[in-house]
């Protein structure tokens, strides 16, 4: 099958501006943490990014480790970025990042410039591309030195090996830092990447003040909890489900399938059917709201996922009084 994009994709999709930089992105990213792997079909991995770009999603999202095994990922991203999107390699925004373990000893792991600089090297060869649009450190390390790891961003940015950098889980206190030592070096912090959803509220403490104040744009991760804020499990634990498949590396196994959670679904659920949406959708709606978040980071694992999870878009208004009501849910 030969692809060709869809000519009206820009057409229906938000496009929002990254903090205070040049770059937009679109207001639903696709990550590629799992269901990219060499455990998963080929052609299933096409239809999804397929589906994705044809919908207006320019921004895909990967990492070293991400696939199984480790890496596998960006080997088949970088097979169906030659194959189907070559020509539209302008059009896209593809990140990669480096900070958890990838290879043994001491040089595969956290955040020395020799492991940052290494593995970039090896997600671009594995991925076939001259250049990341962003490379992120991935999770902070707390023995090397905040001035290093930032020099190491700096320096892929000088060699033209990523045009933008960003940061992954960093505190408030750590991001604050962080900002500051990048635009010491003149490259400045494009983006954070932190878990936020319904379920996973940390950011609100802070976090997201720094970025607004600091003009850094935010990609929320794991804003579906994985899937349990879908109606997925409401009535048991699907077979094909992430929480089924075991898939190791972080993913949600079935302990994380708890009453009280499913309770809370339930709940959102009911909600959500009365503001005319799914409760992915609501919960995507949730945190695309606050217009300090530049885009909301989803994951897939067919190409139907992505055409319900964009309809948030449709609808991210919120009345106080459903928000309080979310609140009480969630408490
Ligand atoms: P989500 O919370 O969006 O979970 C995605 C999963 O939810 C899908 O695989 C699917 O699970 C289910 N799902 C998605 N859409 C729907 C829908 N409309 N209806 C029903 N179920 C749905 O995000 P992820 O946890 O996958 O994370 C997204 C991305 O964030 C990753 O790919 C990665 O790029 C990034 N990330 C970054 C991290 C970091 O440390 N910086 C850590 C983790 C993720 P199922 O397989 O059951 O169908």
């Amino acid at each position: 099958m030969t692809y060709s994009a869809n000519p009206d994709r820009y057409t229906s999709m938000e496009y929002r501006r990254c903090g205070n930089s040049g770059l937009l992105l679109p207001a639903v990213s696709l990550g590629l943490w799992h269901n990219f792997g060499y455990i998963d079909p080929l052609e299933k991995c096409r239809a999804i990014l397929h589906r994705a770009f044809d919908r207006g999603i320019t921004h895909f999202d990967l990492a070293n480790n991400y696939g199984q095994p480790a890496g596998s990922a960006e080997e088949n991203f970088g097979r169906i970025l030659k194959r189907d999107f070559h020509a539209h390699r302008d059009e896209l925004i593809i990140s990669t990042k480096a900070g958890w373990p990838m290879w043994p000893g001491p040089y595969g792991d956290w955040g020395s410039k020799k492991y940052l600089v290494a593995s970039l090297d090896q997600s671009l060869n594995r991925m076939g591309l001259e250049y990341v649009d962003i490379f992120y450190h991935h999770r902070p390390d707390p023995s090397t030195p905040l001035e290093e790891t930032m020099a190491a961003l700096d320096l892929v940015t000088r060699q033209g090996k990523a045009l933008y950098v960003g940061i992954s889980s960093y505190s408030p206190e750590e991001t604050q830092r962080a900002a500051t030592i990048l635009k010491q070096l003149g490259t400045p912090c494009l983006i954070h990447q932190p878990k936020y959803s319904m379920f996973e509220r940390w950011v609100e403490g802070g976090l997201m003040d720094v970025l607004g104040e600091e003009g850094i744009g935010c990609i929320p991760f794991s804003p579906l909890a994985q899937g349990l804020l879908t109606d997925k499990y409401l009535h048991g634990i699907p077979d094909d489900s992430r929480a089924a498949r075991h898939l190791g590396n972080g993913a949600m196994e079935e302990d994380a399938v708890t009453p009280a959670n499913i309770e809370k679904a339930r709940k959102l659920n009911v909600l959500a059917q009365k503001r005319g949406q799914s409760l992915a959708q609501m919960a995507l709606a949730w945190v695309v709201k606050d217009p300090r978040v530049t885009s909301v980071l989803i994951g897939a694992s067919r190409p139907e996922q992505i055409d319900d999870s964009i309809r948030c878009l449709t609808n991210y208004n919120f009345a106080q009084e459903e928000l309080n009501m979310i609140n009480e849910i969630l408490r």
